[in-house]
């Protein structure tokens, strides 16, 4: 069996994949982009993860690769396949947590339900999507967009020009992504694992509220999630990871329709904001699941521990202080809730750290969970 997992990308969920490592015995190496990132704990080098030379020289000291991000360009990834390197999830696979518009031509190939899209090129294409969609639509840029930039709404048919011109600056040409304006009843998240040798399994689907564009709060599982709505995120995000051969975790994020449908908004193929409520949750959490996964060892039980659990993010912190100067007033005050720093600057906006509650009546462990989150503003 392998037993040092690579890391590539030193942020959050790399560092919240030492723990698990650390509790299976197995090795962790990252390879973190800059000195002092948040799983620097178990950085062993530094480097550009655009650099192939770098990539291979650090894939060479550990037995599988897997990462923190999906941003690792295609021919880095496919350089260490073809050296021999087990790569978990794929480069195959990647590309569609790289290239929406890829995506949504998956998506819509393997019959899964996405909002009405469409590529556009230009001015006139976007103005032809919006006359057919009352006017409104949002526009994404295909690649390098992440917590909500990229991702504008417009109404008018240059609402999207400087991207147009960015993308013909670029010289590589392509397409922008429209998209109907869903008039969703919430967002919700589906995540499962997947191992190479193909078992699957999946977490309860949770509700996601966004602030901004960015992940605030997550519940689990999603409240007044009929069997119904549940089955079908269950099975959109299973015909996914099958369909594109995901290894390791897969978070599909959905939007739940006012007439009860659910549509397929993003796919992310690595531990995932929606899942952070696993590690005080779940009978496995889904970084130890991922380290599973990606070694193909049997998936555990993804079964919630308590009733309830919600999980609030600590987006910026306290200016100009840090978290821990805030410890000893929230211990006090909320001595069920779970903080997790990911040891980084407070900064206005950044996911700095996450607070967990779980219990058995929902009210109260959203109360609790806010009121702890609250005192780290
Ligand atoms: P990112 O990759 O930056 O997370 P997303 O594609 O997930 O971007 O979009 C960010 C947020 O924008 C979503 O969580 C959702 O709130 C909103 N959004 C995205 N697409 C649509 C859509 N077609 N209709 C309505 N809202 C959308």
């Amino acid at each position: 069996m392998a037993t040092t997992v690579g890391v590539i990308g030193g942020g959050q969920l790399a560092r919240m994949m030492i723990p698990p490592a650390v509790e299976l015995g197995v090795t962790i190496k990252v390879l973190e982009e800059t000195p002092g990132m948040s799983a620097e704990l178990a950085a062993t080098g530094v480097g550009d993860y655009r650099d192939l030379e770098t990539v291979v020289a650090f894939a060479k000291t550990v037995d599988v690769i897997t990462f923190d991000h999906e941003h690792v360009p295609q021919h880095v990834l496919r350089a260490l396949v073809d050296a021999g390197v087990p790569v978990h999830p794929g480069p195959d696979a990647l590309l569609y947590a790289q290239d929406k518009l890829l995506m949504r031509q998956k998506i819509t190939e393997l019959g899964l339900p996405s909002p009405d899209w469409a590529a556009i090129e230009n001015a006139d294409e976007l103005g032809a999507f919006l006359d057919a969609h009352g006017g409104r639509a949002v526009v994404k840029t295909a690649r390098g967009g992440y917590d909500g930039k990229g991702v504008r709404i417009v109404d008018d048919r240059n609402g999207a020009d400087d991207w147009f011109t960015a993308l013909a600056e670029d010289g590589r040409g392509g397409a922008l992504i429209v998209e109907e304006l869903v008039d969703f009843v919430r967002e919700l998240a589906q995540q499962v694992a997947r191992r190479p040798s193909g078992q699957i399994v999946a977490y309860p689907v949770v509700e996601t509220v966004q602030k901004g564009g960015i992940c605030a709060e997550v519940i689990a599982p999603a409240p007044n999630a009929g069997s119904a709505i549940a089955q079908a995120a269950r099975d959109i995000a299973v015909r996914v990871a099958e369909g594109v051969g995901v290894t390791g975790m897969l978070a599909v994020e959905l939007f739940e329709t006012r007439d009860g449908r659910v549509l397929v908004n993003e796919l992310a193929m690595r531990p995932h904001n929606s899942g952070h409520w696993t590690i005080d949750g779940a009978v496995t959490s889904q970084f130890e699941q991922h380290l599973r996964a990606v070694l193909d060892l049997p998936l555990g039980e993804t079964r919630p521990r308590e009733a309830w659990t919600v999980m609030i993010n600590i987006l910026g912190g306290p200016a100009g202080a840090s978290l821990q100067s805030r410890y000893a007033e929230a211990f006090a005050a909320h001595p069920a809730a779970k903080l997790h720093g990911y040891g980084k600057e407070s900064r206005p906006g950044r996911k700095v750290g996450h607070v967990t509650v779980a219990g058995s009546e929902l009210d109260s462990v959203l109360a609790d969970a806010r009121a702890a989150a609250a005192l780290f503003d």
